[in-house]
């Protein structure tokens, strides 16, 4: 009998050795991020002792941003009640700050568990990306798009509104 796709897939033996390399925190490249590893450069937006914010380096949208817990989780149902209500008033405080920035007409809110899901990186992070007038749907703006903002740029019209952060989450 001819296999599915998808046990093939379970069945792939180098498939199981990359799922156990990623899952070793000790490469994750967002714990890197988060213990300041110098090796990776990252564009940070904002950091306080729980979690962070980042610019995706490779946006699919101006404005496009990670949220980031500091510490290495790989299940949302593993987040404390703390850790989960403190990750969503950053997410709401990025809302605030990219309408203040972006003007977007509105968002795509994401997060993917696992290989299956289209995760790329274990380490749990929300994707924040604003829409505008006449973007393209959701998987679309996956292919090759010209960025209409440099991400230096991004980051310094975030930052001059950085304080929408500092009160909301303090
Ligand atoms: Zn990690």
């Amino acid at each position: 009998m001819k296999k599915s796709p998808f046990e093939s897939y379970l069945a792939a033996p180098w498939k199981a050795e990359y799922v156990r390399k990623k899952k070793d925190s000790n490469e994750c490249i967002l714990c890197a991020i988060a213990n300041k590893n110098k090796s990776f450069t990252a564009w940070e937006v904002f950091r306080d002792d729980q979690a962070m914010i980042l610019l995706n380096k490779y946006p699919y949208n101006p404005g496009h941003l990670l949220i980031v817990p500091l510490d290495h989780f790989e299940e949302f149902d593993m987040l404390s009640a703390s850790l989960s209500s403190h990750l969503t008033i950053l997410i709401q405080s990025s809302i605030k700050l990219l309408k203040k920035t972006h003007f977007p007409l509105g968002f795509n809110i994401g997060l993917n568990i696992g290989n299956v899901s289209g995760a790329s990186v274990r380490h749990i992070h929300w994707h924040i990306v604003p829409r505008y007038f006449g973007d393209y749907n959701f998987l679309e703006i996956l292919g090759t798009r010209v960025m209409v903002e440099t991400l230096p740029q991004t980051l310094i019209k975030l930052q001059k509104e950085i304080e929408i952060l500092r009160k909301n989450t303090f």
